[in-house]
């Protein structure tokens, strides 16, 4: 087709008001697209944005109707089934739909799906030998009407208790949306409480010098400080249920300007890590509880926070002038709290006390710590903001354990994984069971090994070691002779390490009677199901299962039953 220029711009035209017209639907409430995914009454364990230690959560979670499993979930709209991923962790069994108004909805940690998704899922499963999958449904196409019967709600994956967690995504974009915005919401005449508020005095750098916490009936303080910024702790109930969920909107104002506003209506995945930065990383580590903080760090670039080029929420404080600071705090509903204190700066100024430091790194460049025994590249923007860390290596030919690197502590946040390279002593035969572990946490980041230098990748300052790995993964049996009644085989399947970075986790393979057959495992639970339910048994049965670990290190079994 050939267009002029006039047309051609006319055209550019309208793509980019209808471009912004799809953004902005996003969102604004759409009405009543979308019906509620379950039948009971929709109470919520858990809110859209909050905030989950290393990531804001993506939807909301929608308790069962009793406490156990195996509600009815429905379709919230009609569309194509457009993913379905199992996995070990996180939303262990998830189906995702896609509709045609651009949007997706996902239903993850689903005991089982309808028996169509069921068959298509085992067929999937049975050519890939593997349990773990992740499909992509372009051409195979599965519809589903308004309402249809699509799962079962479940506790599979990173789940603490039956639950459904909902999804809105724009499907291009992938960026998860409120429900709430969409009407899936319960009824909420609550208003978000401040359980916990702190004053914190900054250095130039955003470093937090001192805490000084506000108690309830506290509306005034003096700090020996030149600037200071808000961090508090609160969560919002909604009618039916006890759960502290999160808040919608936090706005500061100083003298009844506004200095900080945040609202967590839609965010994208890649800024999950950002939560290291707008909560305080060493606050959580030390005490367990989770601080936001109203101020805007060098490194933080984040939606959710508006106009954070302009709105910083750092206050710089006078001698001899009180300033009004306010803190308010927005649900949905509009139920609002808002919390006044004066603050001034005063007479005596805090000595600031350096703590030792033997290198400088930059949030704006990449670092790079380079040694003849160990190597560590932090990429640009893995940092928050400058921050003066302590290393010590220490290197033994013989002992390999003691094979350490201390970089500095594990409260400092890292937002992207780091780079790190260490040399093993000569003298290891059995190299290829070398791995690297995190001393605090005793967890394996496993490694990639040549020419005696082990290569793998951190997400945590801290303490580092070598290490040997040459245990097999342990496999026990569990209520062996509730097996054929239950229609279900339960096992214990762990290893010696848990893994992380680059480190595979457990792998396995289940047959019966020489038949592959697909095995549920949770992570955080190490169970590992078989259903019987579809199988032809015999009177006596043979289960074999194959174990490996990361270092290849294997057990294998083989149970009657
Ligand atoms: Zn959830």
């Amino acid at each position: 087709m050939f267009l002029t220029d006039n047309t051609r711009l006319k055209a550019l035209h309208f793509a980019i008001l209808l471009l912004s017209l799809m953004m902005v639907q996003d969102l604004v409430a759409q009405g009543d697209y979308f019906i509620s995914p379950v039948d009971h009454k929709l109470v919520l364990a858990g809110s859209f944005g909050e905030l989950r230690g290393n990531h804001f959560h993506s939807g909301i979670d929608i308790k069962s109707s009793n406490g156990s499993s195996g509600d009815t979930i429905r379709a919230a709209a009609s569309g194509k089934v457009s993913r379905i991923k199992i996995e070990y962790g996180g939303y262990g069994r998830a189906l995702y739909i896609d509709h045609p108004n651009g949007l997706t909805t996902v239903y993850a940690h689903v005991k089982k799906f309808n028996a169509k998704i069921e068959a298509y899922l085992l067929s999937q499963q049975r050519n890939a030998q593997s349990y773990r999958l992740d499909i992509s449904l372009d051409t195979m196409i599965i519809a589903v009407k308004q309402g249809e019967f699509i799962a079962l709600m479940g506790n599979e994956g990173r789940s603490y208790g039956p639950h459904l967690h909902f999804e809105i995504r724009n499907t291009i974009s992938e960026k998860p949306i409120n429900p709430f915005l969409h009407n899936i919401k319960p009824r909420d005449s609550k208003a978000p409480v401040i359980s916990h508020l702190y004053i914190n005095s900054l250095d130039p750098d955003g470093q937090i010098l001192e805490r000084a916490a506000i108690s309830k009936r506290q509306d005034s303080i003096s700090i020996g400080a030149w600037r200071v910024g808000l961090a508090f702790n609160g969560h919002d109930s909604m009618d039916g249920a006890s759960n502290k969920n999160g808040i919608h909107s936090i706005k500061v104002f100083v003298d009844d300007k506004l200095a900080y506003q945040a609202a967590l209506d839609s965010f994208s995945f890649d800024e999950s890590s950002q939560i290291k930065g707008i909560t305080d990383y060493q606050f959580k580590k030390d005490k367990n509880i989770t601080l936001y903080q109203c101020y805007v760090l060098p490194n933080v670039d984040i939606s959710i926070i508006r106009n954070h080029k302009r709105n910083k929420g750092i206050i710089p404080l006078y001698k001899d002038k009180y300033q009004k600071v306010t803190l308010v705090l927005e649900d949905y509903e509009k139920n609002t709290t808002s919390r006044n204190i004066w603050i001034k700066r005063s007479e005596n100024m805090k000595e600031i006390s350096s703590k030792p430091y033997n290198i400088l790194l930059h949030y704006d460049q990449e670092n790079l710590i380079s040694t003849p025994s160990f190597q560590l590249k932090i990429p640009q923007k893995a940092l928050i903001k400058k921050e003066r860390i302590q290393y010590t290596f220490n290197q033994d030919p013989i002992n390999l354990e003691q094979n350490n690197l201390e970089i500095g502590k594990n409260n400092i946040p890292l937002l992207k994984y780091a780079s790190l390279t260490m040399s093993i002593p000569l003298s290891f035969r059995e190299i290829d069971k070398i791995i690297l572990v995190n001393s605090d946490k005793g967890v394996s980041y496993g490694g990639e090994i040549e020419d005696h230098v082990l290569s793998c990748r951190i997400d945590e300052f801290g303490s580092y070691h070598l290490a040997l790995d040459t245990i097999a993964p342990t496999i026990l049996t569990l209520k062996k002779n509730t097996w054929r009644k239950n229609e279900l085989i339960k096992l214990k399947l762990s290893d010696n390490y848990p893994t992380k970075g680059i480190a595979r986790s457990i792998d396995y393979d289940c047959y019966i009677n020489d038949i592959w057959v697909p095995g549920a495992y949770k992570s955080m639970t190490q169970i590992l199901k078989i259903d019987l339910g579809q199988l032809k048994l015999k009177k006596s049965n043979q289960l074999r299962i194959v174990a490996t670990d990361d270092r290849d290190n294997t057990t294998e079994r083989i149970i009657s039953f």
